[in-house]
């Protein structure tokens, strides 16, 4: 059984994958193609009531209407950054569940960072999301939706979105997957499977069902240690996947998609930004597809986590660089409304 099989009525309609809403639409005696007509309404056009969708019959959508709920997220609040235009937005979900995405936009390029899961069971010891605990899975097109919204606000086409808000995607997996493929499909999104990123802080078993997928999605991890016993400290949730598993499970995605997943690295100082732990990142690496995204970590109010120096950041991407590591130096974004990785939470 999907992880979506069990789609609770009150979220209405956005709870429910595409295949879901083509097998309601035939038990409705309808012909298949009205449920990608209502899928493009949903998310192509973003309608927010049913009446809206003029070449849907007016019974069936008082069927739908009557058996199914249409609801769009609401806007609790907006902070946006001084620094940079970063945009961070806390939305209110149908059953009253709050939850925050973030909108980064460049010249060329509005990326969207959303959120999976309200909160986070993972409980990585750098993060904000992960000190509340979970409250529950996302649905499909809560996700969609985020990305959709986030784009409205700005009024330019979303280039990119990446599953890095709050929640472990492959903890919600089916229902991540399916938020993906509806950013992908034409009757959704239409953002290029490539543009769209998964990260995750390490579940082994969803980075090797991810290489099975035929949908050629980005793949990121969440590295931050690769020193066993820093990593397990840093993040407990992934404990049970020892950095061999998790390097062996890499190896065979590179391998079975020819793509080179990301491999995050937030440096803290006294941590993970010595030269012990950076010479155990160049080995974990080495002879490894992958490209690394160092940042200096973020500060979170609470959890006693402080910023490397700069100098730190550069000794790593220096050294990568040296041993032929891709490594990119990431500029940090929307460090003035607490938008930057780790650091969001249920409320702003
Ligand atoms: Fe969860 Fe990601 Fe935070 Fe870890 S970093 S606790 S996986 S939201």
């Amino acid at each position: 059984m999907s992880d979506l099989d069990s789609a609770r009525p009150e979220i209405g309609i956005k709870a429910l994958s595409r295949e879901q809403i083509s097998r309601l639409i035939e038990e409705l005696g309808e012909p298949r193609y009205r449920a990608e007509q209502i899928v493009r309404w949903l998310y192509a056009r973003g309608a927010s009531r049913y009446e809206e969708m003029t070449d849907i019959p007016a019974g069936l959508r008082e069927r739908l209407a009557g058996q199914l709920p249409l609801f769009t997220p609401a806007l609790a609040a907006l902070q946006v950054s001084a620094l940079d235009g970063t945009r961070k937005y806390l939305w209110r979900l149908a059953d009253g569940t709050t939850v925050e995405s973030v909108g980064l936009p460049t010249a060329d390029r509005l990326t969207v960072c959303f959120s999976t899961q309200a909160g986070c069971a993972m409980g990585c010891g750098f993060c904000a999301t992960g000190a509340g605990g979970l409250t529950r899975n996302l649905y499909p097109g809560e996700m969609v939706d985020q990305v959709r919204l986030v784009g409205e606000d700005f009024g330019r086409r979303v280039t990119n979105a990446v599953a890095m808000g709050q929640g472990e995607p492959f903890a919600n997996y089916d229902a991540s997957l399916e938020g993906l493929r509806l950013m992908n499909s034409p009757s959704g999104l239409g953002i290029g499977a490539r543009h769209l990123t998964v990260s995750t802080c390490g579940i082994v078993d969803g980075i090797r069902r991810l290489a099975k997928e035929p949908e050629q999605f980005t793949l990121a991890v969440s590295l931050h240690s690769a020193v066993q016993e820093t990593r397990d400290r840093l993040m407990p949730g992934v404990r049970r996947f020892g950095l061999t598993q998790l390097r062996a499970a890499l190896i065979d995605y590179a391998s079975r998609t020819g793509r080179r997943p990301s491999l995050e690295y937030a440096l803290i100082a006294g941590v993970n930004d010595s030269d012990a732990q950076l010479a155990a990142l160049a080995q974990f690496c080495t002879g490894l597809l992958c490209h690394v995204n160092l940042i200096a970590a973020n500060p979170v109010e609470g959890l006693g986590i402080s910023r490397a120096e700069e100098s730190r950041v550069s000794a790593f991407a220096r050294e990568l660089t040296a041993r032929g590591i891709e490594c990119t130096v990431r500029a940090e974004r929307g460090a003035d409304i607490d938008a930057a990785c780790g650091q969001l939470r249920q409320r702003l």
